[in-house]
């Protein structure tokens, strides 16, 4: 067999989009993983029961809905379709009222009392501008002039600001709640600049694209990407830890969808040391402590809403929210733990057989932290949902070790690759104000998992990058 043009280490959602971006260029392309599956953070497994499907990992998809390069590969023909749940997103609260993130930014106001008028002050700006929006926030910020200035200068004064400043413009609960949980699906305290900005983008997509799930659960997102590689003629190699860049066959660039540290140590003698000590000094964020279980009934939620919603968040308060935020970030265990939590087989029957349900949960922990969260979990579900208990059937319980055993790039149980707090989400992987952080000072090596801009998620933006980086330095294409 030929030797590739292109070598891609790790077959992740973004390992999977730099490797379909250099075939669809014509490039000869071979991805190495070494689990024995692709997917990374998109898989799904049978983790407790026969016929229950997990997602072991990310499960919910607002990003993979609304990101550019996903959108244009077209993997519906390669086997994807989303489930839109009835609604998104909801916020309950112990009293058994919630707030709702609904695909309709008027219904969303209408549920936040007097805080409505104040959302859709916030939001309608970027009503219908979606495309532009993620053009130029899901890319290198210093990677060019914006596409769209207006939208994007518009969006990036309030998207600066920490979560918790955003959400003193509302009065209520339900709104600072709903506002503080979705700024929650970062590792970082809520005082956090550009916190904000993450709650934004979640609340917009809400409206723009939806909360979706895959059929099938989220490894169809995988499996789509890896149909579509091979319909354009590129090799995937599982169940191969690569340890060093010599172990490969010669090419001209190496993408590399792994942590920094880990692609230093790949990397060897190939990346000049002052930049290899960079890389190895990248600092990892807090850890999540997740929870798998197989249900023998639905939910049983106080609150209605929460009932039709895919995601529901647990914090009935922004300064509890805060608090567990903060907790793990500072190196406690939260208590009471913020949890994000997720009920796919509510909308797509084929994820548990029968009446019964397969129900996600994490919580943010110190990275590292050794602990069991597990009753604390239950504790906080018992607050929204009596009886929860009763419907456990079993549970997989996997905590930060657990995490990074699964996945090299989960360091210390770290599922953003990185620290987000501070504008490290923005300025990584090195510390550096570069416009093409995926390159390195070596020509043919390049770093394209979700620690580069813009960051975790299942969106494949940070692949497809990286690849477009390669192609012009390596390639020559433009
Ligand atoms: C518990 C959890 C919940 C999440 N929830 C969501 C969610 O609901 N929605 C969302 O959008 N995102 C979510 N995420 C985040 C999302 O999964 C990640 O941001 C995303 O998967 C990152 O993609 P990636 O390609 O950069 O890396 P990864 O998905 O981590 O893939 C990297 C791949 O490289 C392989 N690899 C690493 N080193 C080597 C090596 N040396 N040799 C060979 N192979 C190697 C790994 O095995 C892995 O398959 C979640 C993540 C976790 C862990």
């Amino acid at each position: 067999m030929a030797d590739p043009d292109a070598v891609v280490v790790g077959a992740g959602p973004n390992g999977l989009t730099a490797a379909v971006t250099l075939a669809q260029a014509g490039l000869r392309v071979r991805v190495y993983e070494g689990a024995a599956t692709v997917g990374g953070g998109a898989r799904t497994e049978e983790l407790t029961l026969p016929g229950f499907r997990h997602d072991p990992c990310s499960a919910v998809h607002p990003l993979g809905a609304g990101s550019p390069v996903l959108r244009a590969l077209r993997l519906d023909r390669h086997g994807l379709s989303w489930i839109h749940p009835d609604l998104p997103l909801a916020h309950p609260f112990p009293d058994g009222r919630a707030a709702v993130l609904a695909r309709s930014m008027a219904e969303t106001a209408r549920g936040l009392d007097r805080d409505g008028d104040r959302y859709l002050r916030l939001l309608e700006p970027f009503a219908g501008r979606w495309d532009e929006l993620a053009a130029d926030v899901l890319r290198a910020p210093l990677g060019g002039l914006p596409r769209h200035p207006l939208v994007y200068g518009r969006f990036a004064l309030r998207a600066a600001l920490p979560a918790a400043v955003l959400a003193r413009m509302f009065t209520g609960r339900a709104a600072r709640g709903l506002f503080c949980g979705l700024a929650g699906h970062v590792t970082a305290p809520l005082t956090s600049p550009v916190t904000g900005g993450i709650a934004l983008m979640f609340a917009l997509a809400a409206h723009e694209v939806g909360w979706p799930i895959p059929r099938g659960g989220t490894q169809a997102i995988s499996g789509a990407l890896a149909s579509l590689l091979a319909s354009l003629g590129g090799e995937v190699e599982t169940g191969r830890w690569v340890r060093s860049l010599d172990e490969l066959p010669p090419a001209r660039a190496y993408l590399l969808d792994t942590s920094p540290g880990q692609a230093a140590a790949l990397a060897g003698s190939r990346l000049p040391s002052w930049y290899a000590g960079l890389f190895r000094r990248y600092r990892h964020g807090p850890a999540v402590f997740k929870v798998d279980y197989a249900l023998s009934g639905p939910v049983p939620w106080t609150a209605p809403a929460a009932r039709r919603a895919g995601t529901v968040h647990l914090g009935p308060s922004m300064a509890e929210i805060g608090a567990a935020l903060r907790s793990a970030h500072r190196g406690r265990a939260p208590d009471p733990p913020f949890l994000i939590t997720a009920q796919p087989s509510l909308f797509d029957p084929s994820r548990a057989p029968g009446s019964s349900h397969v129900f996600w949960v994490y919580a943010q922990v110190p990275n590292g932290w050794p602990g069991d969260l597990t009753t604390a979990v239950e504790a906080q579900l018992e607050r929204f949902a009596p009886g929860f208990g009763d419907l456990v059937l079993a549970r997989a319980v996997t905590g930060p070790a657990g995490l990074a055993a699964r996945n090299p790039n989960n360091v210390g149980g770290d599922i953003a690759n990185g620290r987000c707090d501070r504008f490290r989400l923005l300025l990584r992987p090195v510390p550096l104000p570069v416009p093409v952080p995926y390159a390195t000072p070596n020509p043919g090596i390049y770093l394209c998992s979700s620690a580069t801009p813009p960051g975790p998620g299942v969106h494949g933006m940070c692949g497809y990058h990286a690849a477009r980086a390669a192609l012009r330095r390596v390639f020559s294409f433009r």
